[in-house]
């Protein structure tokens, strides 16, 4: 396929990640029946060292999960991309990359659903954040963005689920990240699923407008995706999701398969 599309989903979760709902099948028969022309899975990677495993698909269930992928593609048009989103630890790099150096995925995108504060693991989604956890939070997503094995950064302003205020803080870091994500040429994502989460004020849980306020005015590129965990998701969002890019006046990237491997025009 050579041809770009705006008629896409490609952060998708099943029931194989342990939190989510409806198989491979069910998706696929649910965007045909939308008219997707591309669509992505992208379950949570199990970790060599099983950590956060409660909400992580497990080892052995990553054969069937790419078989039944493999089962689903047919000569309809619609792409059926797999993948994995990653928690990108530096330890894991070579892990991560040998998943799309032996072909066994057609992407990779990278979530920032941990990191650590001392000895100890903290989330945007339990945790009240700290300023320190903000530049924390930071560091992690750009080491990550700087392996270069990441298609794009999903939700890249979940920390501001957590961190409401839009100080100087949050707006040093906004702006560190969507600079490193243009000179990268790595889109950023407009995550539907945080539109679907009952929210403590009149913004998004996320996206937060003030980043993507910022990503505009600088000149980022945009994915919008439902980030969905069960089938009614897949189209659920979409209307919000694109109403918010029109609202907040960003570029979108527009996904395609080159030689094999997803890449985007812009
Ligand atoms: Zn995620
Ligand atoms: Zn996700």
């Amino acid at each position: 396929m050579i041809r770009s599309t705006d008629n896409y989903n490609l952060h998708t979760h099943s029931f194989y990640c342990g939190h989510g709902h409806g198989t491979i099948k069910e998706y696929c028969d649910e965007a045909r029946r939308l008219g997707l022309d591309m669509l992505g899975f992208t379950e949570h990677m199990p970790l060599p060292d099983r950590r956060f495993a409660n909400s992580r698909m497990s080892n052995e269930d990553i054969p069937t999960y790419l078989e039944d992928i493999e089962n689903e593609r047919k000569d309809d048009g619609m792409v059926i991309l797999s993948g994995f989103e990653c928690d990108y630890f530096s330890e894991f790099k070579d892990y991560f990359a040998s998943y799309l150096e032996e072909g066994k995925v057609d992407y990779l995108i990278n979530g920032v659903h941990f990191f650590k504060r001392g000895n100890r693991y903290v989330s945007p989604f339990d945790d009240v954040m700290t300023k320190d956890d903000v530049y924390t939070y930071r560091d992690v997503l750009l080491a990550a963005l700087d392996t270069g094995l990441f298609s794009f950064q999903a939700h890249p302003d979940l920390i501001f689920a957590s961190y409401r205020e839009w100080d100087c803080v949050s707006e040093e870091v906004s702006r560190e990240i969507i600079q490193f994500a243009i000179d990268k040429k790595i889109p950023l994502e407009v995550n539907g699923n945080g539109m679907l989460r009952p929210s403590p004020d009149d913004d998004y849980r996320y996206p937060r407008r003030m980043f993507w306020y910022l990503a505009s005015e600088m000149g980022a590129f945009c994915v919008r995706n439902s980030d969905c965990h069960e089938v009614v998701n897949l189209a659920k969002s979409r209307p919000l999701q694109e109403a918010f890019v029109k609202e907040c006046n960003v570029k979108k990237a527009y996904p395609l398969v080159k030689r094999g491997r997803l890449s985007f025009n812009f």
